[in-house]
Order: structure tokens, then sequence, then C-alpha cells
């Protein structure tokens, strides 16, 4: 046996899917469309909870009645508080064997507005932000950015806002200074280089003709919104208001080969997940497909992982057939969708290049996340593993593995939430690079893999 014969029976690598399948490129191309479309409807968990029930409702699915009674085939969706959602279609065999679920998140980093948010300075209205997940503050000034969000009024009529994504909408921007003056902000550390007091949105600067009151260009601001929206300074503490990057999403690169967008972190899952679990007809084990929201502050609230929301559906399900729910969640798997950060050649000293993924190599299994020895972690065990790249493998999905990361440098996911359940989980989702920025990439042909896979899951 030659040496080379012998390295080809005993080592592995991940193929480069456009040099093993490049037939691939164009179905990755179309199937593509759909997804920047929905990135483009859906900025907000709410939005994408909107979106997502009308594309389950137009595939036939029926709003999830715990008295009812279920046939194998049938599909029905439970939504939680209008920020989180579960789609399920009935298998063949009991629950009791367990179920098929697959977790993706739908809420993205971006700025909240803060309770009392709206002040005027040196003839300026602006807005108070307080940012939301893990961002990278500087990258957030001088970009367009849109408003979206809900504000309940005092007569219980709620209010929602979406300004700054229709060609001709205003925008709104966080300054930043210019080169010439920026010496001194330049010793900054670069975390601090825009400081979390310093993410003010620009909303007005016309003020209100009357020399006798105070903050004139803050009242203009605020005329302006009463008469759109019908809202007053008040209202703003009954509201859950949102700026996020105002851009849409764009095919990148001269082959048009991957996705820029703000929000793939998760929505790439996300829509892989619901696209193959509208894809999915007559599954043997029943299927769960979760959008949830809160996984970039650490799955907290009631519409977060970390609560029992997700374990009262299971229950529910379980009791309809008259099984002990204990059993469904023991003989449960589950994959926990999300994105893995892409090799970067750019910054290539955080990853290792051998545990690390690559952009159009497929969708990432990854182990174990965390980081430090591996603490806050959910580890996935061999038994696991082996029976997820099984299901792969049988159905021609291109995968390949990744660590978040070098050592000590890593984050973490919903997987350790779903574990803690008695559930079998293990993460699997998209490589993303410039993950957390206002744009983030993705390979299409990656895209379209985490689709195949999640298909081939609940076919499994
Ligand atoms: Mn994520
Ligand atoms: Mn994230």
């Amino acid at each position: 046996m030659t040496g080379k014969e012998l390295q080809e029976e005993l080592t592995w690598k991940f193929p480069h899917i456009a040099k093993e399948a490049p037939e691939q490129v164009e179905e990755a191309a179309a199937f593509c469309e759909g997804y920047k479309a929905f990135l483009d409807e859906g900025k907000t968990e709410r939005e994408c909870v909107k979106k997502a029930v009308e594309l389950l409702k137009a595939a036939g699915y029926a709003e999830f009645d715990t008295q009812d009674s279920y046939q194998p085939g049938d599909k029905v969706y439970y939504v939680n508080r209008n920020k989180a959602i579960i789609a399920t279609t009935f298998g063949e065999k009991s629950v009791k064997e367990g179920i098929r679920m697959n977790g993706a998140h739908i809420d993205s980093p971006r700025l909240d507005l803060k309770p009392s948010p709206v002040y005027e300075k040196d003839d300026m209205a602006l807005f108070k932000t307080h940012y939301y997940g893990g961002i990278r503050k500087y990258q957030w000034a001088t970009i367009p950015l849109a408003m979206h969000g809900v504000i309940i009024k005092k007569n219980g009529e709620m209010v929602e806002l979406n300004l700054g994504e229709k060609p001709g909408d205003p925008v709104f921007c966080i300054t930043d200074l210019l080169p010439h003056l920026s010496a001194e902000q330049n010793e900054r550390k670069l975390k601090d280089g825009i400081k979390g007091e310093e993410l003010n949105i620009v909303i007005g600067s016309i003020p209100y003709t009357d020399d006798e009151v105070k903050e004139p260009v803050k009242l203009m601001a605020l005329k302006l919104m009463n008469e759109q929206f019908g809202i007053t300074e008040k209202d703003f503490l009954r509201a859950e208001v949102e700026f996020v990057p105002a851009h849409k999403a764009s095919d990148v690169g001269f082959d048009r080969s991957m996705v820029g967008a703000y929000g793939q972190d998760d929505r790439i899952c996300a829509y892989t997940a619901l696209m193959a679990e509208i894809d999915t007809k007559n599954p043997t084990y029943t299927t769960m497909t979760i959008l949830t929201d809160k996984e970039e502050i650490g799955s907290e609230g009631n519409t977060g992982l970390n609560s029992n929301y997700v374990g009262d559906y299971i229950t529910y399900l379980a009791e309809l057939e008259g099984v002990n729910p204990k059993e469904v969640f023991r003989n449960t798997i589950c994959l926990s969708s999300d994105v893995n950060a892409a090799y970067d050649p750019t910054f290539a000293s955080v990853y290792d290049p051998l545990n690390s993924s690559y952009v159009n190599k497929g969708c990432v299994l990854t182990k174990y996340t965390g980081a430090r020895g591996k603490s806050g972690s959910n580890d996935a065990s061999a038994e696991l593993m082996a029976k997820v790249i099984g299901i792969m493998e049988k159905e021609g999905v291109y995968w390949q593995i990744g660590e978040l990361g070098a050592v000590d440098v890593g984050g973490g996911t919903i997987a350790k939430f779903v574990a803690s359940m008695n559930i079998d989980v293990v993460d699997l989702g998209v490589p993303i690079l410039s993950m957390h920025a206002p744009f983030e990439l993705a390979s299409k042909l990656d895209v379209l893999n985490t689709y195949r896979a999640f298909k081939a899951f609940y076919k499994n």
C-alpha cells in the first residue's frame, strides 16, 4: 500500500461543497431568496413570530388546542406571548418514543430604548438606548437604523412601530467623531470606542416655534411622533422599542455565494428549521420546531428557553396520549440550532484551524460550547453524536464540526437549558462571519445544507 492510499484510508478532511457538489450552488441561491425575504420581514422576535404564523397557516397548520385530538400527519402551532412559537407535525409513533425537537432563537443583538428615552441637548433631540445582547458598540455608530417595536397606549390599544424600512422612510443614527477631532478617543480601548451611554440616537433638530417653551426640539419630535403614532412621552413606559440596522439582506461577492444581513444569528437556523418543519409530511416521530426568544441575554424570562414553556408543551403532548411526560423527555432528542463562528482568515489567531468551521463546508455540529474547560456548556454524548452524524450521512448532508473559537475564547447557546429537561441535545447550525455585527455573513451552500440536515433529522 502506498503512503497516499494509506492516508486516504486513515485521515479525514471535510470537503468544500462547491468543489464536490457544484450543482448545489444554484439550488442554494434559489433557497436563499426566501431566506433573505424572511430576514427583511423579521427584524425582531415579534415580527419573526408573525411571519412564522403566516407561513405555517399557509402550509395548513392550525392553532394547538390542548383539548383536541390529533392524528399522525396533523400540523399545529403554539404561540408564547407573541415572542416565541412552537410548530409540530404529529408522527406515527407515540410521543412516548420521543420527539424530534429543534430549537432556534429569533432574538438578535440590537439597541433597545430606555423606558424614558426622549431628551434634548444643545438643540438636538435624541433617544437614550440600552443595548440588548453582545454587541461591539463601535460597530453601531454611523449606520442607518430603523425603529421597530410596540407601544401600548393608555386605552390598551397596541401601536406597532416600523419606520426606516420602506423606501422614502427616514432613518436614524448614532454619531461618531471625525478623524480630525478624535485623537483623544483613539487612545481608548476598542471596546470603549463608543461607550454604552454614547449609544444615543439622533431623532430631530428642528424646534417647535414658541420662545416660551423649554426644550422645543424635543417638543417638536414628540409632536411628530404624536401625529404619526398617536403617542405621548408617557407611552414609552408601556413599550418595547428596538433599533436595528435599516439595511436589507444582500448577496455578497462577485459570485453572490454569500448572504450579508442583520440578524442572521439566529434567524438563519429559525428559517431553515421552519422550512424543514413545513416540508415534513407524515414523520415517524412527532416534531417540535421551536423559535425562541431571549437567547442573546442568557435565555432568561418566560419567552426564553430557561422557562417552563417548552416543557409544558411537551407535557400537553404527552397528556393528549395519556403518556407520562417523563418518558417523553427521556426519549426526546434535540438539535440546539444556532450559529457558530466561521474561520476568518483575517483574524486567524483566535481559531484552532483543526476544530473550526469553515464557510462552504456545510452545517456545523458543535459537540460542546462554553469556554475555559467547557464551563457553562452542554457536552453532547458520543452516542448522540453518532446518531446525528448517522442521520446526516444517510441523507447526504454536507456537515462539519466546529468549536466556537479556541479554548478560553468561546460562549453558550440554549443547549444547556434543553439538557436540564433530561433531553439529549447537541448544537448544530451555520458558520457565520462577523457574528453579532450589524451586517453578518453566511454561505448560501451552508444555509441549504442546514435545511437539509433539519429535514433529515425530522425524517429519521
Ligand atoms: Mn445564536
Ligand atoms: Mn448570538
